[in-house]
């Protein structure tokens, strides 16, 4: 992007997520936000008090994977306010994704509370393609859990970590 000054800048995206684990819609929304974005920071939440299934370095590990080969794409952990991040970043777009109407009201709170702690970043929704309209990660794990089969809803990695997961889990 050519900024007023005249000098090119490259356009950082931010695109912040706990990832526990990666699902396709989550893929899907990397997909659109790389066609946005000169480079796409994938930055996982290291979220201890939500208690998450998988590991941060598990969670990074499989997206790292997911994207060996794709410079444009980076993973990072982040803990903290997200806008600090950004800034250390140099993200100028923090991308979030949309499911349905349930997600617009926290998102929106969250977009603009981040404007009010940073005004030169913006926030941007992006729509995953409606056959993932209805994938969480939170639902996966739970029809995970009941046996149900999740493949199709989460890259083929992520289902076998899953799977080995809960398999873990139910031993203890
Ligand atoms: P968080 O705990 O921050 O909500 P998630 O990993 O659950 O982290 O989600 C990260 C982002 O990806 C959120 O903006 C969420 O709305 C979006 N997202 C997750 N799944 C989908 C999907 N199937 N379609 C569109 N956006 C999605």
């Amino acid at each position: 992007m050519t900024s007023a000054r005249g000098k090119t800048e490259a356009r950082v995206a931010l695109y912040p997520g706990s990832f526990d684990p990666v699902t396709n819609g989550h893929l899907d929304i990397i997909e659109r936000a790389r066609s946005l974005a000169d480079q796409l920071i994938v930055a996982v939440l290291v979220n201890d008090e939500k208690e998450p299934l998988f590991t941060a370095r598990r969670r990074i590990a499989m997206l790292e994977r997911l994207f060996a080969g794709c410079p444009d794409v980076e993973v990072r952990r982040f803990r903290g306010l997200l806008v600090d991040f950004a800034r250390e970043t140099g993200a100028r777009m923090i991308v979030r994704g949309l499911r349905a109407v349930s997600d617009f009201e926290y998102e929106f709170q969250m977009a603009l509370m981040n404007r009010r702690l940073a005004p030169e970043i913006e926030t941007v929704f992006l729509m995953a393609s409606e056959e993932y309209s209805y994938v969480s990660s939170r639902v996966v794990k739970e029809v995970a859990r009941l046996g149900g089969d999740i493949s199709g809803l989460v890259p083929e990695l992520a289902r076998k970590e899953l799977e080995r997961a809960i398999r873990r889990q139910s031993r203890r």
